[in-house]
């Protein structure tokens, strides 16, 4: 059984985040060290460590990640302009929380990808 990180924790409030979405299976928050003047972290609400570790199951809530993405980005006003998605998968990627997230990263030209 992998171990639970914070991020469960923001999914049943338990400790404070700026929560803009959140429904049965997806939950949606500021990162608290944004790249860019608009940084959301898009988290299933079960926990999946890594996205090695993604099954069938999970299909559904990941799915949702990518509608919800795109309703904030609207929201945001960012959809026309564009923006990032971002999913980092363990070490050489980048990945420091064990919770499957998706990065919404926009409100300006984010460059190349692999700088
Ligand atoms: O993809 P990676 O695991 O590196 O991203 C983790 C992200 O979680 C970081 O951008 C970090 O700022 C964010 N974070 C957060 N709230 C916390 C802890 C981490 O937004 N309490």
């Amino acid at each position: 059984m992998a171990e639970e990180t914070l991020f469960s924790k923001i999914v049943r409030r338990e400790i404070p985040a700026e929560i803009l979405y959140q429904d049965d299976l997806v939950t949606a928050f500021k990162d608290i060290q944004p790249k860019a003047p608009h940084h959301i972290l898009l988290i299933p609400n079960h926990l999946i460590p890594t996205v090695n570790d993604v099954t069938h199951d999970d299909e559904l809530a990941l799915g949702r990640l990518f509608t919800v993405a795109a309703k904030l980005a609207k929201q945001l006003g960012i959809d026309e302009d564009g923006y990032r998605l971002i999913m980092n998968c363990n070490r050489h990627g980048g990945q420091e929380v064990y919770h499957v997230h998706m990065h919404l990263l926009g409100g300006r030209a984010l460059g190349p990808m692999l700088a």
